[in-house]
């Protein structure tokens, strides 16, 4: 009786379920990895995102070429990008969805094609292989912590109307936020209003925000929950030009220097800080792994809807006050205390 053994190699013509060897690429020859970007407004794209990521494949795979899109918030851009570097032999994809619903039939066709798909920092629909991120509930319960705790400070949580600027639906890291900033919030504040906001669009929170003061009368407004820097800007610039008081709290997230910099003003209350170079570094290796026909790395697994058991690391985010800016950002050279001391 033939052993097990003997159904490796020998004799075998075609391909076997696990994809054709011609799909597994090595790092002595290097190989292609896209990375697809959602946006450019969020500043950590393309001032962290993209070169820790790609020095992260060059130190693994020096002849590995990382080929690049950002979709500008476009998702129909974003597929398109899929096709074309599946068209141009990339063996695996580091991909950040813009819509991650709408992502997944670009994943089944790169899957289906011998690709490797990472998802990177958005858990992206379809048959994903291994996914990197941060905790993205415990991100909404710090925010929602952290103004809950701000508006505690000031008297009655609930003497005054908060308004909700939460990011963009198609983001599932967006729904994570809400929910747990809705944990932390319901029940002990009035939430006077509340919006989802296409594309985290900075100009359209401060829209959003301009309404909400008008409807709930700016004075009358005791706190500001914005999920992300970019749109906390957009909210501060409305707070300060609606006559919300000064000190109201406000929330964000990213540890932008923009945000840094109002936080020690005194205008933004919290940041979160998410460090990026680990989540570049795990993206890295997966994406490495992936492609020269390994199993990715992962401490734990998350379910997408299409693939149960997906292979994940997931990195603790960490709360940022004006107390402990030196202590987290500097610490660990996010940003130097120059550039925060530098207006910009
Ligand atoms: C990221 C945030 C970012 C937001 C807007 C989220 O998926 O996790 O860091 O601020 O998208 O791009």
């Amino acid at each position: 009786v033939m052993g097990l053994a003997a159904c490796g190699t020998a004799g075998q013509s075609g391909g076997t379920a696990s994809g054709s060897p011609s799909a597994i690429g090595t790092v002595e020859q290097g190989f292609k990895i896209g990375l697809l970007l959602p946006e450019s407004k969020t500043a950590r794209y393309e001032k962290f995102d993209r070169p820790y990521i790609t020095a992260n494949v060059k130190s693994l795979c020096p002849k590995c070429e990382v080929v690049y899109n950002n979709a500008n918030q476009d998702p129909n851009l974003q597929q398109q990008q899929v096709d074309t570097m599946l068209t141009n032999g990339v063996k695996v994809l580091i991909l950040d969805a813009v819509d991650a619903k709408a992502i997944a039939a670009a994943v089944k066709k790169a899957t289906g094609q011998g690709a490797k798909v990472v998802a990177y920092d958005r858990l992206a629909g379809g048959p994903v292989d291994a996914y990197t991120s941060f905790d993205n509930l415990q991100v909404g319960k710090m925010q929602g912590q952290a103004l809950l705790d701000a508006l505690k400070a000031g008297g009655d949580p609930k003497r005054g109307p908060i308004v909700m600027i939460n990011g963009s639906p198609t983001d599932p890291n967006a729904t994570e936020y809400k929910k747990g900033a809705h944990a932390v919030l319901d029940g002990q504040v009035t939430i006077g209003k509340e919006y989802d906001t296409p594309d985290w669009s900075p100009d359209q929170a401060n829209t959003e925000a301009n309404g909400a003061f008008t409807a709930l009368g700016a004075q009358n407004v005791v706190g500001v929950y914005a999920a992300n820097d970019g749109m906390a800007g957009g909210a501060a610039k409305a707070m300060q030009n609606s006559g919300v008081k000064a000190g109201t709290p406000l929330t964000g997230q990213d540890a932008e220097l923009a945000a840094i910099q109002r936080i020690l003003l005194g205008t933004q209350t919290m940041t979160i800080y998410k460090p990026i170079k680990p989540e570049a570094e795990n993206a890295a290796k997966m994406a490495v792994a992936l492609a020269t026909g390994q199993a990715p790395q992962g401490t734990t697994t998350v379910d997408n809807g299409t693939s149960a058991a997906i292979p994940a690391q997931i990195i603790t985010p960490i709360v940022v006050t004006k107390d402990n800016v030196e202590d987290t950002v500097v610490k660990d050279g996010f940003w130097s205390v120059a550039e925060i001391c530098t207006p910009q």
